[in-house]
């Protein structure tokens, strides 16, 4: 990990501290039952963590996306990993104040910054998949007002927020010339439908299929003050999205790795802990020391997002989420197997992480995708699709 600084090691600290005061009961409580961390999202948002990197201006802490990056891996360390952090403070926010209008700015930042509002983010589409140039929702101009049409899937959280942030083209799809542009769209507008996506995932977050048929909206729901921010903007929203996935991997990699470590010293079958057997030990310290590999380059991608490095910071944001996925996929499935039987079962609290880390293989980006770009940016390879 890298040297933290004392308000940032102050941070963590306390952001640690209340994570253990809800722990992972509550949220396999709470996604068991269909409800969401309320509670604890809103204690989060009055003591300042989510907001910690939206300007002091607008109700934030002033940080960047290291200081939200801490907050992200530090709950989900204690069993929480809140995948609406990323979605709201991360992308939302960070779009809308680096992008957004005075008057968005003013009207969305407070409600991010304190958790009275979320604000999610819809993407994603059923047939465009991995390939956004091939989103089909459109939006058109009609006299002031624009009119979107179209389909998201596997949007996260629409039920616990206000808006939605929605990418839509508003180039004719017929030129294939894609002109991205954001709207900020209520969730209770006219024409906006969702159902829900069940998923194999315990948490307390969940997936929605989005259905926009004509949804009407003012001026002002676009994103900045023309149709030619949309594409720097969705681009200023990936790193902290992939930065803050990956820090939260990393944390739920360290509680699984804390959980099977307590559990390898206590637990014994041949007279003395399992621990002492290195079939058990070696592989929970390669998950160690693949976290902690991780780590540094999450924080490493941090910086260089917040020193404005953003062409650095792309590489290392997605190399920090492969980095990060595939150590958290691994540290999940070595801390059940050391538990035996145990870690199948709900009690001890591992197989619940399975689904959430398994998905973060796929989401935002792909493995795949990242080794294309990687392949592509990094080691000059021609584009291969
Ligand atoms: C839990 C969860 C939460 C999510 N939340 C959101 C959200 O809030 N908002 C949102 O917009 N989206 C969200 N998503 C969607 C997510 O971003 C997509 O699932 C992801 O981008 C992959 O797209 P896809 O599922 O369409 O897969 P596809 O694009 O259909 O890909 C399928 C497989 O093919 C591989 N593949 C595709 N193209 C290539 C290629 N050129 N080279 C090599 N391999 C390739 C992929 O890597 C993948 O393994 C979420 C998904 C999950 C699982």
């Amino acid at each position: 990990m890298i040297d933290l600084t004392v308000e940032q090691r102050d941070l963590r600290d306390a952001v640690s501290a209340l994570g253990r005061r809800y722990g992972h009961e509550y949220f396999v409580r709470k996604a068991k039952a269909g409800e969401h961390t309320t509670e604890l999202w809103a204690e989060a948002g009055k003591l300042g963590y989510l907001g910690v990197s939206l300007p002091t201006e607008y109700g934030g802490g002033g940080g960047g996306i290291t200081e939200l990056a801490l907050v992200c891996e530090e709950l989900a360390a204690a069993g929480c990993p809140l995948l609406l952090l990323v979605v709201s403070p991360a992308i939302a926010g960070t779009i809308l104040a680096k992008h957004g209008t005075e008057a968005q700015r003013q009207r969305y930042l407070p409600g991010i910054a304190d958790g009275s509002q979320k604000i999610v983010f819809a993407i994603t589409e059923p047939e465009a998949g991995s390939n956004f140039h091939r989103l089909g929702t459109v939006a058109q101009r009609d006299g002031d007002d624009w009119v979107i049409s179209g389909r998201k899937a596997f949007i996260s959280g629409v039920d616990e927020a206000d808006h939605v942030l929605v990418v839509a083209r508003t180039a004719d799809a017929a030129t294939g010339k894609l002109q991205p542009a954001l709207f900020v769209v209520p969730t209770d507008a006219s024409g906006l439908s969702r159902s829900q996506l069940e998923m194999e995932i315990v948490s307390p977050e969940n997936q929605w299929l989005l259905y926009l048929d004509e949804v009407r909206l003012p001026a002002d729901a676009l994103v900045g003050e023309d149709t030619r921010v949309g594409l720097p903007a969705l681009f200023t929203g990936l790193n902290p999205e992939r930065i803050t996935v990956a820090a939260m991997g990393a944390g739920t990699a360290r509680y699984a790795i804390e959980r099977a470590s307590s559990y390898a010293s206590t637990r014994s079958v041949w007279g003395r802990p399992i621990g002492t057997h290195q079939g058990v030990a070696h592989p929970l310290a390669h998950a160690a020391i693949q976290v902690e590999l991780a780590r540094l380059m999450i924080y490493r991608a941090a910086a260089l997002y917040d020193a404005g490095r953003d062409l650095e910071a792309g590489i290392a944001a997605n190399m920090a989420k492969y980095a990060s996925s595939e150590a958290a996929t691994q540290a999940v499935d070595t801390a059940i197997q050391v538990h035996g039987g145990n870690g199948m079962t709900t009690d001890y609290g591992v197989a619940t992480l399975l689904g959430g880390v398994r998905a973060g293989r796929i989401a935002p980006v792909s493995r795949e995708m990242i080794l294309n770009f990687v392949a592509q940016h990094v080691l000059g390879q021609d584009k291969s699709y």
